[in-house]
């Protein structure tokens, strides 16, 4: 598979701030990445130095197996075959519909970019607002004449900026599905940032998921959820919760939960432990289940999601079908699907 982005030990530097450390990752032809972490982890100063706004301090940046960036090199965002969608999808507003997906395609004659537009509108089933401006168009159309903008150059990336951020949770889930297909027919690809996890599960091939300016961890959205490689990336992925608790040596957990497999405790002797207990590893089950106590129950439509104490106070959840009808205060018997919980040593005696 032939690399379209890669990026070899980048470090980027704002005065005396250190925004980003050593980060290396690569894209093949097609795939779709994410940027993902919290607010300050230097998602967007990656963004932006692929982009061509900001100088590196260390390490390259390729497109195409061609370096743009290097500490002593930058090609000009305007000779870089990028294309952006920002945040607030930044149209122009004096701009048709048409003439805003045309406004790049400087090279073009008048016929190719009339055929380009054709093209682009088709992709984003908006023919008939065509002749719109952009205060006419809801959110999700306008995203849509974003991203046709960004793609009718027909660039080698494209750079999604928190493409979603600013429409609602119905709509978002339901455009993420739509331009990852449009993206996945067309092989474009594509780079988004975002600190919302459920956008880069819903886009990504590949999260490379950052904290503090370094990578925490480079994989699939099913890698990263079901084996984080870290506390933060444990606790930073889905709802799970890490709980406390003691193995004995044979890998028993202390409180009678059961025991791990030898792959997920190797220790010679017990010790403390924290286990990523996920909401659907949690199982009702009347006859053998652990007694805990509800303490909050939340109806999402198919499934509860129940919030269950622990003896020692701590509390993890349980996503149960709703017909699994308990009220808080009650005991709720569960059981674990333990093979499956990440296992992260705090202390080994
Ligand atoms: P994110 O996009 O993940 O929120 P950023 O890349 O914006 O993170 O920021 C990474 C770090 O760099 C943060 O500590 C931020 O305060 C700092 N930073 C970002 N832009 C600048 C700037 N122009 N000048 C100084 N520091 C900056």
């Amino acid at each position: 598979m032939s690399e379209q982005l890669s990026l070899n030990r980048v470090s980027i530097k704002y005065s005396n701030t250190a925004a980003v450390t050593n980060v290396s990752f690569a894209l093949p032809k097609g795939e779709i990445g994410c940027l993902l972490g919290p607010s300050g982890c230097g998602k967007t100063s990656l963004l932006r130095a692929i982009a061509g706004f900001e100088p590196i301090l260390d390490g390259e940046i390729k497109l195409k197996g061609n370096i743009i960036s290097t500490p002593s090199f930058r090609q000009p965002p305007e000779q870089r075959s990028v294309g952006m969608v920002f945040q607030d999808f930044a149209l122009f507003p004096h701009l048709t519909v048409q003439q805003n997906i045309g406004f790049g395609l400087t090279q073009a004659t008048k016929e190719q970019t009339a055929i380009r537009i054709t093209e682009m509108l088709d992709l984003i089933s908006l023919q008939s607002l065509a002749q719109r401006y952009p205060h006419e168009l809801s959110g999700g159309q306008q995203q849509r004449v974003a991203l046709a903008r960004a793609l009718a150059p027909d660039p080698e990336i494209l750079l999604l900026d928190e493409p979603f951020s600013n429409l609602d949770s119905v709509r978002r889930s339901k455009l993420a599905a739509e331009v990852r297909s449009l993206l996945k027919r067309r092989r474009i690809t594509a780079l988004m940032v975002t600190h919302d996890q459920d956008e880069a599960f819903a886009m990504s091939d590949q999260i490379v998921l950052l904290d503090q300016g370094s990578v925490a961890q480079i994989g699939s959205p099913r890698d990263l959820y079901h084996y984080p490689v870290s506390i933060f990336a444990a606790d930073f992925i889905g709802a799970g919760k890490l709980i406390n608790l003691e193995v004995d040596a044979a890998g028993n957990l202390l409180n009678g939960w059961g025991k791990l497999s030898s792959k997920q405790w190797s220790g010679k002797n017990g010790g403390r432990i924290k286990l990523l207990i996920r909401p659907d590893l949690v199982i009702f089950d009347k006859k053998k289940g652990h007694p805990l106590f509800i303490v909050e129950k939340l109806f999402q439509g198919a499934n509860y999601l129940y919030h269950l104490a622990m003896a020692d106070g701590q509390i993890l959840s349980c996503l149960a079908p709703n017909e699994i009808d308990h009220a808080i205060g009650d005991e709720l018997p569960v059981r674990f699907k333990l093979d499956q919980a990440a296992v992260f040593k705090t202390e080994s005696t």
